[in-house]
Parts: structure tokens; sequence; C-alpha cells
């Protein structure tokens, strides 16, 4: 049993615990909707700060589906005050870049080639110890592993009681704290805490009970997530691939360590460009098979075997506000983007290391305004995402379908400066993301914010001086642009 299905397995029995809430849970200060990896990480975080929480999830288990897997090196350093890197780095496989590359080309004799390398980026070298620099690599770790070994963690701490088939109904909050409505089994309960983290998703429940706007755009292209087991002949280093293609766009990657010669996992996500096309239709066995062959390398009849797939839309849409009283939102439920590059998952994950810290700090009467401390939060989150993560993620996904694959390569000022690969200019083109995702909270408190955005803004522009400095930006960039 390889180690992904260990702690697949593990779930399963934690999944079984009692839904009775533990006394010392009841008096949670936080409670968290939503057992997705952002809501389980912000549990696990505050258990390894003694703070306890209740996690209320409405689905009867961990969510399986083809979902996020990158993990940068900022979420990297957030899964090591968790106590999980280690886990993650040897069950995961670590990349040190990808590559974009044209359709696949027909060699005359009925294979399928990879199409052709359009650019690479390339963040590190392998050592001679086969590992890479610390800080400059990405670990592929699925969402669905990712929750499991969350959940398991979560659960080992005993600080924290995940209630699963148990439903965020409503919220009223006061000055002293929320009463928070759940459902289980269609018994309502009402639960009384000093905080709630609305971590439930991009339909947050939260968000709307707070009446929170969600504003930006949809893209008229849809997306299918397939994950395929093949067998590959060869493997590249860095095998992860971006297809561009006005039409048949998409990403490639291997959602294990690849062996030549053995089945593989790997990840296809194609573009769904067809609006007329039923998400029910996209999904038949039929459509998905024709669309795969169109981005599966090799021999013809192909070998592959779908595991599974979902279709889904995509978004670029941002929270007015992430902080409303005593409530406040995290993750998905705060934001979405498309996953091209994989930013997604990664900016929800940085919001609850920052919001765990922030909580704690209030708990534990650290700092003299709570509110203003989750005003700060939400401010520097929306700040991350509508300067970084949002026009990023956008331009990666426009870059797959506008270019013509034949001129990609001249045309695109990103593609050229990746076949330049110049370290100062593919610092300055990555590094602002990098040194901004993650935001260091004590830093904002030590300088007691007065009311408006000062400290903030100092804190923005000093970055902005360390980034054009090219000083102690060790992060680079993955798939970032
Ligand atoms: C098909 C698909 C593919 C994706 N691919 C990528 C990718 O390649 N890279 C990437 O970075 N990101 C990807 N994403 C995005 C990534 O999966 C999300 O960013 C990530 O799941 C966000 O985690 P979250 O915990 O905020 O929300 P979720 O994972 O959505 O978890 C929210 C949880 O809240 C629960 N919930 C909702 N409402 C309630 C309620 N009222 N009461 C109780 N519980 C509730 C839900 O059941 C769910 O378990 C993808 C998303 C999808 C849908």
């Amino acid at each position: 049993m390889n180690g992904g299905m260990e702690i697949l397995a593990k779930v399963d029995a934690a999944n079984t615990q009692t839904e009775e809430i533990t006394n010392h849970c009841r008096e949670a200060p936080v409670v968290i909707v939503g057992a997705g990896p952002v809501g389980l990480l912000l549990a696990l975080l505050l258990a390894r700060k003694n703070v306890h929480s209740i996690v209320i999830e409405k689905g009867d288990g961990v969510d399986t589906s083809p979902r996020g897997l990158l993990h940068y090196p900022p979420v990297l350093e957030v899964f090591k005050t968790a106590g999980i890197y280690d886990t993650v780095v040897e069950h995961g496989f670590c990349m040190a870049g990808n590559s974009w590359r044209k359709p696949l080309a027909d060699d005359g004799n009925g294979n399928n080639l990879l199409g052709e390398r359009i650019a690479k980026l390339q963040t590190c070298e392998l050592r001679t110890n086969g590992t890479y620099p610390e800080g400059q690599f990405c670990v592929g770790f699925v969402q669905s592993k990712l929750v499991a070994l969350l959940l398991e963690e979560v659960n080992r701490t005993k600080l924290a009681q995940v209630l699963f088939d148990t439903t965020l109904v409503d919220i009223d909050q006061d000055a002293a704290g929320v009463n928070v409505t759940i459902e289980s089994a269609g018994k309502p309960e009402v639960l009384r805490t000093q905080y709630l983290a609305g971590c439930d998703g991009g339909k947050s429940t939260v968000r709307k009970l707070l009446g929170i706007q969600f504003s930006g755009f949809s893209w008229p292209e849809r997306l299918i997530a397939t994950d395929v087991r093949r067998v590959v002949s060869s493997v590249d280093p860095n095998p992860a691939y971006f297809v561009v293609d006005p039409v048949h766009w998409g990403v490639v990657v291997p959602l294990e360590k690849i062996t030549p010669g053995e089945p593989g996992l790997w990840r296809y996500a194609m573009a769904v460009a067809d609006p007329s096309i039923t998400d029910a239709a996209a999904e038949d066995d039929d459509y998905v098979e024709q669309l795969l062959l169109k981005y599966i390398d090799g021999p013809r009849p192909s070998t592959h075997t779908t595991v599974r797939k979902r279709v889904y839309r995509i978004h670029q849409l941002l929270a007015s506000t992430m902080h409303r009283g005593r409530v406040v939102l995290a993750g998905d439920a705060a934001h979405l983007n498309n996953p091209i590059a994989g930013l997604g998952l990664c900016t929800g994950l940085l919001d609850v290391d920052i919001l765990a810290q922030a909580l704690h700090a209030i708990l534990n009467e650290q700092y003299h305004d709570p509110q203003d401390l989750l005003a700060e939060y939400s401010a520097v989150r929306r700040y991350v995402f509508q300067t970084f993560v949002n026009p990023q993620s956008a331009a990666n996904k426009l870059r797959l379908h506008e270019n013509e694959p034949d001129r990609a390569a001249e045309e695109d000022w990103y593609f050229r400066a990746l076949r330049r690969a110049d370290p100062t200019e593919m610092m300055k083109i990555h590094g602002p993301l990098f040194v901004n995702w993650k935001t260091d909270l004590q830093r904002l408190m030590k300088t007691q914010p007065t009311p408006g955005h000062e400290v903030l803004l100092t804190s923005i522009e000093e970055t902005a001086d360390t980034v054009s400095s090219g000083a102690a930006v060790r992060s680079v960039g993955i798939l970032a642009q």
C-alpha cells in the first residue's frame, strides 16, 4: 500500500468517530464551518496553539474529487508550523519547474508526440543528494490526501472536533459572541462561540448569511478535471506542462511520483470551450475519451484508464470583506480564481496561516483591538488577492488560449522572458507574489495600528523595496505568472 492510500484508509476510521459534541469542545472559542483543506488547516493550526475548535461539515466525509494539488514554498512553510511537512514531502512529489507546450504532434506512424516545448521554467537544479534547495521547489500532494492527513492530525490533537453530516443554517452575533445554528439529521442545535470562521467554499452559506458581496466574473469556458492512469516510457524531471491552444488548452501534471514503465496517475485538466455542451454531456464517457485523445501522447489506441472526472466552472471573484464582527471568511468562501497554476488552494491555506495567529492573539488578549486586527486580516488578504492572485491567475489562463501556439514563443512577453532565463528578470516577475502571499501578522501587530491602514501600507512599501532590491526573495515562482 502506498503512503497516500494508507492516509486515506486511516481517514475512514477517523470519520467514524462519535458525532456527540464533547464537553471541552462545546466550550470551543472558535467554530469553523467547512472541513475542506482550509477549515481543517485552521483547526490544526489553532490546536497547535492550544486553541479548541469545532468544525462543522455538511458532507459525510472529506471530499475525494479531483481538485487542487500543488503546494508552493510559502505554504510548505505553513505545513512545517502545522507539523505535516515531512509527511507531505514524503508522500508527495517535488517539482522545480514546468513547461508550456504546443498541442500533440502526429509523427505520421500513428504515434502522437508530446507537443513541442514553447518555454520552460526551471526554478533550481536537483542537488547531488537528490533534493532541491529549500524554498525553491513545489510539492504535488493531492487535495484529497491533504484533507485526509489534516483530518487525521486534527483528530489526534483532541483539541478540535469535526462534526460530519452537520450543516450550518444560521448565524446570530452580538458584542460578546456568536450563536451558530447547526442541523444534523433534521435536528437543529445552537452552539455559542466567540468567533466563527466561514471556510465553507465558493457557495459559502456564511458569506451569504452576512450579506457580503462576491464580485468579479465567471469565465465562459469550463474545465474538466480527469485523473488518468497510464504508463509512460520516459519522464521529464519536471513533467508538468500547460497546453497552449485556442480551443484545446489545458494542464497536464502527474499526481504521484512517476516511474517509467509502470502505471502512474496523471491529471489532465482540459478546456470545455463550447458553451452549448451541458455539464452532464461534458462528463459523458465518449466525450471525455475523445477529448483525452487530443492531450494524451503515445501510440493509438491509447491504453490509459480514466479513474475519475469532474467538470467545473471557473471564476475570478472576491468577497467585499473577509470580516464582519466576530465572523471571518477564508479560502474559497472569500475568493475564487481559475486553477491554472494552482494559486487558489495555496491562497486559502495562507489565509488561515495568519488567521490562526490573529485568533490566537485575540483570545490571549495580546492585541489591544480585536476588531481592528480582524479588519487588518481582511484588508491584507483582500489586497493579496486583488493585487497579485487575481490578475496573475487570469493572465495564466489567458496565456494558454489567446496565443497562437506557433507564434507564442516570440509574441508572448512571459514566454520571451522565460526563454531569456535571466534570474534577475525572473525575480522581478515572480518576486512580488511570493513576498506578499504569506502574511506576517506579528510584524503588523508590533506597530499597534491606529485607524486606517497605515501599517499595512508601510508593510507593502517595505515589501516593494525588498523585491526591487532583489533581496530576501528565496521563493521563486513555479507556474506562478
Ligand atoms: C474541480 C475542481 C478542481 C480544482 N483544481 C484546483 C487546482 O488544480 N489547483 C488549485 O489550487 N485549486 C483547485 N481547485 C480549487 C481548490 O479545490 C479550492 O481552492 C479548495 O478546495 C478551497 O478549499 P476550501 O476549504 O476553502 O473550500 P472547499 O474545499 O470547497 O471546502 C468547503 C467545505 O465546506 C463544506 N460546507 C459548505 N457549506 C456548508 C454548510 N452550510 N455547513 C457545513 N459545511 C459546509 C463543504 O461541504 C466543503 O467540504 C479546484 C476546485 C475544483 C472544484
